[in-house]
């Protein structure tokens, strides 16, 4: 059988967490399957990234290195990868599930005549066929899915996959690969990058989310959370309401029509646990809900209620958690 291939996405040169977690994923499924792992890198220099990606179980690194692909362009990407993937026919392609990892997925699909799954939180071989297990409609069900043509190409839910140990003893092969690219598929050019925030914990990466709805009252009360989140080194989030509101950015905003997370821990604060904003939940461990409303729906999905006042809690919180030394910032 032919090699799993995962996507080496990368920002500015470093790959993210989510990347490592669907390599060990890639990983798992060669060692059942009896094959092997190559990790595909687009980009400007790899500079260490093909020695890391060998130690977090890659066998072989193609490396595609050329200033033009420095920056992601959906165009050139795909047409790397699809003339990579007509050449060597990998058995499945997988990268994480990110904005980026799922625009390309789809095309890839497209290019190669296959399907794809997006979102995947479980997986496991049957009868020698990948067969994938991610939510479908908001989460409300779960489906269990296998992709008939080859290759299968899958994007991986961040966190919902420990992420390896390196083994800087394992031994891998680096190929530095030429594709020959029609200039017509560089369509769009990179001008600047703008960061938004500095500093701020990725909604995506947190293991922690401190979580806002309309019972913060106003911009304001954000603020209370944000202590919390800053003593807890947690990510904050949002619900629509609050968004819609203009209360707080939108790329803060969890559920059906924002993101979907997969912290340890979730703390809702004023949120009334409306059905959209619950699927965006569903990747989360432990949910603890902060709300003066006994009958909210959002006890039903918490682990842990409090039936309060949020403005009486949350200090109180992050006030304990200082005065224990606990507090992170
Ligand atoms: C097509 C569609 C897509 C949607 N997508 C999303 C989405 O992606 N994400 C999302 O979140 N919503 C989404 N919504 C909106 C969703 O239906 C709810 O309207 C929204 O989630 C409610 O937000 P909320 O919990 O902040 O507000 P509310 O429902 O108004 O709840 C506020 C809660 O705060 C509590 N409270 C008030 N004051 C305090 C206090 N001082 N202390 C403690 N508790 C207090 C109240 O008891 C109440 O339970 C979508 C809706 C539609 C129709």
């Amino acid at each position: 059988m032919s090699h799993i291939w995962v996507w080496l996405e990368q920002f500015q040169g470093k790959v993210p967490s989510i990347v490592w977690e669907t390599m060990g994923v890639a990983r798992q499924l060669a060692d059942t399957l009896g094959t092997g792992v190559t990790a595909v890198w687009i980009g400007g220099a790899i500079a260490d990234q093909a020695e890391a990606a060998i130690a977090m179980g890659a066998d072989v690194v193609q490396v595609i290195e050329h200033p033009a692909l420095a920056d992601f362009r959906f165009e050139p990407y795909l047409a790397v990868l699809t003339c990579l993937a007509k050449e060597s026919a990998p058995s499945a392609i997988l990268m994480g599930s990110t904005a980026r990892g799922r625009e390309l997925a789809g095309g890839l699909a497209a290019e190669l005549g296959t399907a794809t799954l997006v979102d995947v939180m479980e997986i496991a071989i049957e009868d020698g066929r990948i067969v994938a297990i991610r939510p479908i409609y908001e989460g409300k069900l779960f489906a269990r899915t296998y992709v008939e043509r080859s290759p299968a190409i899958l994007t991986i839910r961040g966190r919902a996959f420990p992420r390896p140990d390196p083994d800087p003893g394992r031994k891998g092969e680096i190929r530095r690969v030429s594709v020959e690219l029609d200039p017509s598929v560089f369509s769009t050019e990179v001008l600047d990058w703008i960061q938004e925030t500095e500093g701020e914990i990725s909604l995506n990466e947190a293991r922690i989310v401190v979580g806002g709805g309309r019972g913060v009252g106003g911009p304001e009360g954000f603020e209370t959370l944000r202590e919390l989140a800053r003593a807890l080194g947690a990510a904050l989030g949002a619900t629509r309401a609050v968004v819609d509101a203009g209360w707080i950015p939108y790329k803060y905003q969890v559920g059906q029509t924002g993101k979907t997370i997969s912290p340890d821990l979730y703390i809702a604060c004023g949120v009334s646990g409306a059905i959209q904003h619950l699927s965006g939940l569903r990747g989360v461990k432990v949910i603890v809900a902060i709300n003066k409303d006994p009958e909210a729906p959002i006890f039903k999905a918490a682990r842990y209620g409090v039936v309060d006042d949020l403005f009486k809690i949350v200090p109180a919180l992050t006030a304990e958690l200082r005065r224990r030394g606990l507090a992170k910032g």
